[in-house]
């Protein structure tokens, strides 16, 4: 918390009593960390939290942002709206390089818990891994830049030399040509 950073802070004596309710913004960087990705406005949280049983805290909510998005294939940024379910425990003794989904570590010594450093990994989670605009994005022509999306350009991008075939007809070779078309929807 060098930066003074407000801290979503969660006290056990509370949590002791019963569930606690929290909702808010989550005060996060402006591109919450993410490659591609850029954080339109703050994004806002709604959570319980709730003693696990096993001396830690357990968390389940929602998060919600809306982000500005490029696309991997074409650099078009737009916005988007994410909703993600959280679901996550902080528990004492969790080795921190312990990469369990959804396992953070609690220091029990603390009296007030921030869920903050949770929060922000698990909204991290929620953004998309390759973002496309679109599934069938064409993206753009590597030779000339062009949006394919928009137009064609007219580049050869796999230059084939027509002598080759007929030397490939001469040799008697079919020229077995697989259209692989895996077409994942979706
Ligand atoms: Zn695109
Ligand atoms: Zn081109």
């Amino acid at each position: 918390m060098d930066k003074g950073l407000p801290a979503i802070l969660i006290t056990r004596s509370r949590l002791a009593e019963g569930v606690v309710d929290w909702s808010g913004q989550l005060p996060l960087d402006e591109d919450g960390g993410a490659e591609d990705v850029d954080l339109v406005g703050p994004p806002a949280a709604v959570l319980r939290a709730d003693e696990s049983g096993s001396g830690g805290i357990h968390v389940t909510g929602r998060v919600s942002a809306t982000v500005s998005v490029r696309c991997r294939r074409c650099l078009v940024s737009e916005p988007r709206e994410l909703e993600h379910a959280v679901d996550f425990r902080l528990e004492p003794g969790v080795d921190s390089w312990d990469e369990a989904p959804g396992l953070y570590t609690l220091d029990e010594r603390l009296e007030a818990v921030d869920l903050l450093p949770a929060l922000r990994e698990e909204f991290l989670l929620s953004l998309p891994d390759f973002p496309v605009c679109r599934p069938d994005c064409k993206g753009l022509c590597d030779t000339c830049g062009t949006d394919l999306n928009e137009a064609a350009c007219g580049c050869e991008t796999a230059a084939t030399d027509s002598r080759w075939d007929a030397l490939r007809q001469v040799a008697g070779g079919s020229g077995a040509d697989d259209n692989d078309d895996t077409n994942q929807g979706g």
